[in-house]
C-alpha cells in the first residue's frame, strides 16, 4: 500500500478534479449561432419557450414557469402557495443554507428538523412531530444524492393539510417512487447555477401540475408584462444541448456510484448517503458521505485535506442551520441529533469526477483506504 499524497506519496490524481462545465462543441455551436444571429440580445427568441416545453415533457407536469436561479424560485413556490408572516415552514436543520432564508423572504418562520440517520436527508417522522398550529408548508430537499421518500411526505402533507415545495436542485433527473425529482411536491424547484447537473451559470424554475399556483407565480414574476427576475434566451439556449445528455450521464453517475458503495464498503467510518442497491434512480449533484470520525481514525477536516491532495474536489458539507442562526429566527424540532451529525460529519464529492471512466472512481475508494490506513499518522501530523 502506497502513502497518501499528503504524506509525501504521489497523488492518485495528479491532473486535479476536471472541469465543469466540460468542454462541449455543442455549446460552442450554441454560441457562434447566437453571435451570427444576433438572438442573444433579444426578449424573445423561442429558446425559452423550448426549454419551458422539453422540461414539461420532461417532468410529466403542466406548467414549467423559468427564472433567475433556483433561490428564487424556492422563494417564488413559497409566495404562489401564499405562505407569509405568521406561517410557520418546515426544512431539514441539515439543508442547503439558502432555503432557510428563502422562508425568511417572504416573512415566515423556519421549523427545523432532524434528518433520517441513513440519508441525512429531510426525516418524514421527524416533520411529523414537529407540525403545529402554524405550520403551513414544508420544504422538501433531496441533497448530497440522497432523496425524501415524497410518497409518505405527500401524505403525511395532505393528512394534515400542508403544502410542499420541493427542492431538486441537486437532484434533477432523478426518480423517487416511479416519478421525477420536482414533480412530487405541490410546486417542485430546479437550479440552473453555474455548478449544477444542467448549468447556464445562473438559473431556475418552477414546476407545477396546479394551474392556479402556477398563475399566482407568474404574477409574482411579472411587472408590466415583463419577467422581473428571468432566464434568458441565451441561457435557455446553453440548456437545451444538455438537456439531452442528462439521462445519460445520470445513468453513469449513478454507475459510478454503485461501484464506490460497494468498493467502500469494508472501510470503517464512511458511508455514501446512498446504498448500491437503491430503488429507481438517484442523481448526483454532490454525492455525500458520512464520516464517523472515531471509527475512521481521523478528523473530517483531516480527511477533507487528504482527499484534496489526491486530486478530489472534496469538501465538507453544509453547517446545520442552529448552529448559524439566532433562535429568535426559527423554531427547532423535538431533536437534531442526527443533523448534528451531518453538521459534524458530512464530507461532499462534487459530481464531474463521476462522468470519468471508473478508474478514478476505483481511486477514490482506493485514495479512502490509503488515508485509513494511515489515520494514526495522518492524525499526529501538525498543521
Ligand atoms: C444550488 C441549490 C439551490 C439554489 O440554486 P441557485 O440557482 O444557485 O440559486 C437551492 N437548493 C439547493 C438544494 C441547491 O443545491
Amino acid at each position: 500500500m502506497s502513502l497518501p499524497a499528503i504524506l509525501g506519496g504521489t497523488p492518485l490524481r495528479p491532473q486535479g478534479p476536471p472541469a465543469w462545465p466540460s468542454a462541449d462543441p455543442e455549446i460552442l455551436d450554441v454560441l457562434q449561432q447566437a453571435g451570427r444571429e444576433g438572438w442573444w440580445g433579444k426578449y424573445q427568441a423561442g429558446k425559452c419557450d423550448q426549454l419551458e416545453a422539453w422540461l414539461r415533457d420532461y417532468h410529466q407536469v403542466e406548467h414549467v414557469l423559468l427564472c433567475g436561479s433556483g433561490n428564487y424560485a424556492v422563494e417564488l413556490g413559497l409566495r404562489a402557495l401564499k405562505i407569509g408572516p405568521r406561517d410557520e415552514v418546515i426544512l431539514a436543520d441539515y439543508d442547503y443554507p439558502g432555503n432557510f432564508l428563502s422562508i425568511h423572504a417572504v416573512g415566515a418562520t423556519p421549523v427545523l428538523v432532524d434528518v433520517d440517520s441513513r440519508s441525512w436527508n429531510l426525516s418524514i417522522d421527524a416533520v411529523r412531530t414537529a407540525i403545529g398550529p402554524a405550520t403551513k408548508a414544508i420544504v422538501a430537499s433531496h441533497i448530497h444524492g440522497g432523496r425524501v421518500p415524497m410518497r409518505a411526505l405527500m401524505e403525511l402533507a395532505r393528512e394534515r393539510g400542508l403544502q410542499v415545495v420541493e427542492d431538486a436542485a441537486q437532484a434533477t433527473g432523478a426518480i423517487i417512487d416511479g416519478r421525477r425529482a420536482g414533480t412530487w411536491g405541490d410546486v417542485g424547484v430546479l437550479s440552473f447555477g453555474g455548478s449544477k447537473l444542467l448549468s447556464a451559470g445562473r438559473g431556475g424554475a418552477l414546476l407545477t401540475n396546479n394551474a392556479g399556483l402556477a398563475q399566482q407565480a407568474r404574477n409574482h414574476l411579472t411587472r408590466a408584462g415583463n419577467i422581473v427576475c428571468p432566464l434568458s434566451e441565451l441561457q435557455a439556449a446553453l440548456l437545451l444541448p444538455q438537456c439531452q445528455k442528462l439521462d445519460d450521464r445520470n445513468a453513469l453517475r449513478w454507475a459510478n456510484v454503485k461501484l464506490l458503495c460497494e468498493a467502500l464498503a469494508d472501510v470503517p467510518g464512511v458511508r455514501p448517503f446512498v446504498q448500491a442497491d437503491e430503488p429507481d434512480l438517484p442523481a448526483f449533484f454532490k454525492l455525500g458521505f458520512q464520516l464517523d470520525e472515531s471509527a475512521f481514525g481521523l478528523s473530517r477536516e483531516r480527511v477533507v485535506k487528504a482527499l484534496r491532495a489526491e486530486g478530489y474536489a472534496m469538501d465538507e458539507g453544509f453547517a446545520a442551520a442552529h448552529t448559524a442562526r439566532s433562535p429568535k429566527r426559527y423554531r427547532r424540532g423535538a431533536s437534531l441529533a442526527e443533523a448534528e451529525r451531518a453538521h459534524a460529519g458530512c464530507v461532499q464529492l462534487h459530481h464531474p469526477i463521476l462522468l470519468e471512466p471508473t478508474v478514478w472512481v476505483r481511486d477514490l475508494a482506493l485514495a479512502w483506504r490509503q488515508i485509513h490506513n494511515h489515520a494514526e499518522l495522518l492524525a499526529g501530523l501538525g498543521e
